[in-house]
Order: structure tokens, then sequence, then C-alpha cells
């Protein structure tokens, strides 16, 4: 595995790799690597692919008072993860590798940023969107694996990929949960023991929307004020930025005619935000 803290250290390795006839895949992450990052490495390898994970934590998508400073920073275990998950390249450039001075252009999404995350998290996706972007440019993958965990990131960095004319394939890998329904995320290392205990409100509000589409009930407000009463009673001190029902291809509110539901949510407990989704096919009308 080679390790490579610079751009052009990563473009020899790849370069070679391609020369020898390899496609390249490509899994972007901020390191503090668990499961979930594992299984995008697992199926990128599957995948049969050179397989390239960068690791950096990128300050443009973090707004003012958010935790950039506190993020989990773990480079060590990363790299034995890595190694072990049968990494070819690691990238994990300095702050100044990937944003050198005088730098000033920015990629600014369109409105699929406009709703679930973006209203909270001002200027989030314009950083996630310039970083993939640059990363992109520099690793110029086939494919790249990105997480349904971040389902919003996913599809706007879809989007951009066909908007910039990016020839890459962008695969969107499932959900990896603790054995209790947790979403794994880097930040639930953040938690403290009680925070983690109400964190699994957020899942159990999700599968109280999904159960409820499942059972027929067709009131929107029904179902949010369902899943909003279950974060409120096994999470009293958690604050809900949104719990919503869109439709999974394009983030609007969903209509009679969608045949599958994307139930979102994001919840603060301390300082942590925690986000997670549930897709949900919608059984047809019974007769
Ligand atoms: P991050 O390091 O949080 O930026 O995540 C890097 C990639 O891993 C993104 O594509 C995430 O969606 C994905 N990811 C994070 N958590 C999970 C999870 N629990 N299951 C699957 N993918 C995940």
């Amino acid at each position: 595995m080679l390790d490579a803290p610079t751009i052009a250290a990563t473009r020899e390795a790849i370069a070679a790799a391609r020369a020898g006839g390899r496609t390249i895949g490509f899994v972007p992450t901020m390191g503090a690597l668990h499961a979930g990052h594992v299984s995008l490495i697992d199926r990128c390898r599957a995948d049969g692919c050179f397989t390239v994970v960068s690791i950096f934590v990128n300050p443009t998508q973090f707004g003012p008072n958010e935790d950039l400073n506190r993020y989990p920073r773990t480079l060590d275990a990363d790299r034995t993860a890595c190694e072990r998950a049968g990494v070819d390249v690691i990238f994990a450039p300095t702050a100044e590798e990937m944003y050198p001075p005088g730098e000033q252009t920015r990629v600014r999404p369109g409105r699929l940023a406009d709703t679930l995350c973006g209203p909270f998290r001002p200027g989030h996706f314009e950083g996630v969107c310039t970083v993939v972007a640059k990363l992109f440019n520099i690793v110029q993958p086939d494919v790249a694996y990105f997480g349904q965990k971040d389902a919003q990131q996913a599809l706007i960095l879809g989007r951009m990929a066909i908007d910039l004319a990016t020839p890459i394939r962008i695969v969107t890998c499932p959900i990896v949960r603790d054995a209790d329904g947790l979403a794994l995320s880097s930040r639930n290392a953040l938690l403290s023991r009680e925070e983690r205990g109400q964190a699994l409100a957020l899942y159990r509000a999700l599968c109280i929307g999904r159960d409820a589409i499942l059972r027929g009930e067709a009131s929107i407000g029904r179902i949010v004020a369902a899943m909003r009463n279950a974060v409120v009673q096994s999470a009293g001190s958690a604050v809900i930025d949104y719990l919503s029902l869109v439709d999974p291809d394009t983030l609007e509110p969903i209509t009679p005619h969608c045949p599958r539901v994307l139930i979102a949510g994001a919840i603060r407990l301390g300082g942590v935000r925690l986000i997670d989704n549930l897709t949900v096919e919608i059984p047809p009308p019974t007769p």
C-alpha cells in the first residue's frame, strides 16, 4: 500500500496502475474509519478496482460554529484499517496541498442542496462539491463509491459528476449499522455514554415512519408527528433539525405518484449532529 501525502505521488501511482490496465476505484473519506467506510472499500475491491482511499477532513465543508476542530482524527489506525482491507493507495493530503495559497474557486451545487441538511449547514454542500471535484481531478477514477448514509450528498455528487461532464460512475452503497440499528458514523465516537443511548431515537423514528407508510398511512403530517414524538420520548435533550419524507431521486416533497419515499432525519445531541435515513417502497393501493 502506498501512503501518499502529495497529489504528485498519488497521480504517479494511479497512472502506473492505469497503464497496467487496472480500473481505478475511489473511496473519499474524512478518516476515523469504521465498518461503514470499510464496506465501501470492500465493494470497490470486489468490483476488481485498483482501490484509492482519500483521508482528508475538509475545512471548507464545516461552518464557523461546527465541529472541525473536534472531528475525530485517527490517521494511524486508519492506515492499519486500509492496509488490512487491501487498499492500494491512501491519499492523505495536508490542507495546504488541497487549498494552496491564493485558491478561490468553489463548486456550487443546485436545488438538491437547498433541502434536508442544506438549510441547517449553509455552505456545507458547496464545500463537499469543491473538495470532491478536486479529488476527482486528482484521482481521475473510473468509479467512485459513496454511502447511502449521506443520501443527499451522494445525490448531489452524482448530479455534479453529470453536470461537470466528469466521466465517473457513482456507486452508492448501503448503510452499515451497529447491532442495535444506529448508523455507524465517525461522530458516534464523540457521544457520551448517555448520548449514545439516546442516539438510537433517530433510527427508531425512521422505523416508525417506515412502518406507518407500510400500514398505508397517507397523512405525511401524522407520520412526521409520530416520528417527532418518538424522538422527544426517548431523547428528551435532542434538538431535531428535521424529520422529512421526500422523493429519493429529487428530494422534493413526495407526491401520490412516488413509488419510493426517502425518510431522512438529523438530530443534535449535545454538540454532535447525527443523520440517518431509510428508503421505503410504497405498497400498491389495495383494490
Ligand atoms: P465520511 O468519512 O463521513 O465523510 O464518509 C465517507 C464515506 O463513507 C461517505 O460516502 C459516507 O456516506 C460513507 N459512510 C459513512 N458512514 C457510513 C455507514 N454507516 N454506512 C455506509 N457508508 C457510510
